[in-house]
């Protein structure tokens, strides 16, 4: 591991004017993605900006029916915090399902997004609650949805000299039901070998109004399966209608792996995700 200039900003516009004066500079979050990297010799930054001081990019806060979590908010915060359990239940059930206690008291939502894996636990929630994240440099902000940051495997689309300062989503309907399947390796410390977010709007007759699927470790990066979510919309939440969408899930799986290695596996691997996903979403069916 090369040595890097290691600063410890205490402002946010410090932060912002070292990214603009070096685009070699590389934000340290909760290092769980960067060190690694960093021992193997993928990355070697010049400057290595350390987060950890700026205390008001770690919050959680709720205003005016939209909940905005800053990007140094570890997976342990998001998992625990009322709001987030009250209003986003997917997203505080993925965040309990990362790594082991240390990666979720250590990795950040911010670098779980910046670092844009296919396999990241965070994206899949986020993706179905129509999350923005909110992105800044030296000039000013943009907000971006979070499907328009991911450019492939671990390629972000952020501009030098930005940063993402938080992610945040309007409280789903009052009606939603959401859920967060992984699969992984192994029981603990397992990052992802597919996984699938699901969230639900019905409408007081029981009929689906809003369908948002989004699939994690499929393709290069988190996606939403469009046509799986069309077979839902209008109908009633019957076993006819759930084993049609399961179908489309299949399909669209197969379509984007084609001839990969994994394709066999990953195709019959998710139709059980995605059944664990229905039975969480729609209990009164019973198992499939
Ligand atoms: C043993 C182990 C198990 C793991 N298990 C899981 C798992 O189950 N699920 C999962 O999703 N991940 C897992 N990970 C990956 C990792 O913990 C997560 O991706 C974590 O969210 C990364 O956050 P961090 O704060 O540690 O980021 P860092 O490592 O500090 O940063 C990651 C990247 O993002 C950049 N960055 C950080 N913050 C920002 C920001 N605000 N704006 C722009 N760029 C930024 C950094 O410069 C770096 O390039 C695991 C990692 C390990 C080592």
């Amino acid at each position: 591991m090369n040595r890097s200039n290691f600063v410890s900003p205490r402002a946010m516009f410090e932060v912002l004017e070292i990214l603009a004066a070096d685009p070699d500079a590389k934000l340290l979050a909760g290092g769980t993605d960067l060190i690694v990297q960093m021992r193997e010799g993928r990355v070697s930054p010049r400057t290595l900006v350390d987060l950890s001081r700026l205390s008001e990019l770690s919050c959680i806060k709720l205003r005016h029916d939209t909940l905005h979590i800053g990007c140094m908010t570890t997976f342990n915060q998001v998992a625990r915090n009322p709001l987030v359990v009250r209003h986003a239940p997917v997203l505080a059930q993925a965040a309990r399902q990362v790594g082991s206690v240390q990666i979720r008291n250590q990795g950040t939502i911010g670098g779980n997004l910046a670092n844009a894996s296919p396999a990241a636990d965070s994206i899949p929630p986020l993706i179905t609650l129509g999350a923005k994240a909110e992105v800044v440099s030296k000039d000013g902000s943009r907000s971006l949805a979070v499907e328009d940051l991911l450019a492939g495997v671990g390629v972000n689309t952020l501009l030098p000299g930005e940063m993402i300062a938080e992610v945040s989503f309007s409280l789903p309907a009052p009606l939603a039901r959401s859920a967060f399947v992984k699969l992984g390796r192994r029981k603990a410390m397992a990052i992802a070998r597919i996984s699938m977010a699901g969230l639900l709007v019905l409408s007081a007759d029981g009929l689906v109004t809003e369908a948002r699927l989004a699939l994690g470790a499929v393709g290069a990066t988190v996606f939403r399966a469009l046509e799986a979510e069309a077979t839902l919309l209008h109908k009633p939440l019957d076993r006819s209608v759930v084993a049609a969408c399961l179908r489309a899930v299949q399909d669209t799986v197969a379509q984007k792996l084609g001839r990969r290695a994994s394709a066999t596996y990953k195709r019959e691997a998710i139709r059980g995700v995605a059944e664990e996903l229905f039975f969480q979403l729609v209990p009164e069916l019973g198992a499939p």
